[in-house]
């Protein structure tokens, strides 16, 4: 397969365009030469001609920093996952995060909402919280780049967990807040259902938002907001998993079989 570069521009066929920087730079990284073919998407995945796939495109011109491409082809290409599944997830610490959002792109992710609980080692005041999230949406462009998803997934603001839950409550039942579909809470409590048991009753192919807590889990008042908004609790078992893993394990679960 061809180099893939995301261009968050409007693309066209048979167009010449400059590469936006990033996508400049990543091409001056592998010195290709002018001929050579790579593949370009737009990850916007709103519906809109040449937002779902990818384009064939050639190499025209090499200058210091700038790339020129001709656009050919366009692919309707759909590798994304059969059911939308949202991510809301109290950040774990360190570089876990970007492992996660890494991860859970090439997983199928359709979106990651990153937030802040009581017991959230990682606190990020708003300019920090900014340039993080930055950072991570890099990381799902990419991730997206790598693994041929054509639709790169939304990586929210950071927020407190309990703003977003205040939001979502005040929001009618069919918003898209505090999640999409039917919420489920990954939980360590007693009597929480095993996943499959949950998803199996839920509606075919309908949008799924799952809750997961930081290292030192959720408070219990947190995780009863959480059921108050809407979310029930499920289970992956009796290991106490990572705040990483438990939503990438979900992920694997239920969208790669
Ligand atoms: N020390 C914490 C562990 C938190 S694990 C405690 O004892 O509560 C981090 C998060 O991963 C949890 O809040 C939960 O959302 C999720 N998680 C971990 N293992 C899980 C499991 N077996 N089932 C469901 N969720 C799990």
């Amino acid at each position: 397969m061809s180099a893939r570069f995301h261009a968050d521009v409007a693309l066209a066929s048979g167009t010449t365009l400059g590469l936006p920087e990033q996508a400049a730079r990543h091409v001056q990284v592998l010195r290709l030469q002018p001929g050579e073919r790579i593949l370009l998407f737009n990850g916007r995945g709103d519906g809109r001609p040449g937002s779902e796939g990818e384009f064939e495109a050639t190499v025209t011109r090499m200058g210091r920093s700038e790339v020129d491409v001709t656009i050919g082809a366009y692919k309707a290409t759909a590798r994304e996952a059969a059911r939308a599944l949202h991510l809301v997830v109290a950040m774990p610490a360190n570089d876990r995060m970007d492992w996660l959002v890494e991860k859970a792109t090439e997983l199928g992710a359709a979106s990651i909402r990153p937030v802040m609980s009581e017991r959230s080692v990682l606190r990020l005041k708003a300019d920090r919280a900014d340039k993080k999230v930055a950072h991570w949406r890099g990381i799902a462009v990419a991730a997206c780049e790598q693994c041929g998803r054509n639709r790169v997934p939304l990586v929210h603001e950071v927020a407190t967990l309990a703003d977003w839950l205040k939001k979502g409550a005040a929001a009618s039942a069919t918003a898209d807040d505090p999640g999409a579909g039917t919420c489920l809470l990954l939980s360590l409590r007693d009597g929480s259902r095993p996943l499959g048991q949950a998803v199996a009753g839920t509606a075919p192919g309908g949008a799924l938002t799952f809750l997961n807590g930081p290292e030192g889990g959720l408070s219990p008042a947190e995780e009863a907001a959480a059921i108050a908004c809407g979310f029930s609790p499920v289970t992956l078992g009796p290991r106490v998993l990572r705040a990483e893993t438990a939503p990438l394990a979900v992920l694997a679960a239920l969208l790669c079989s």
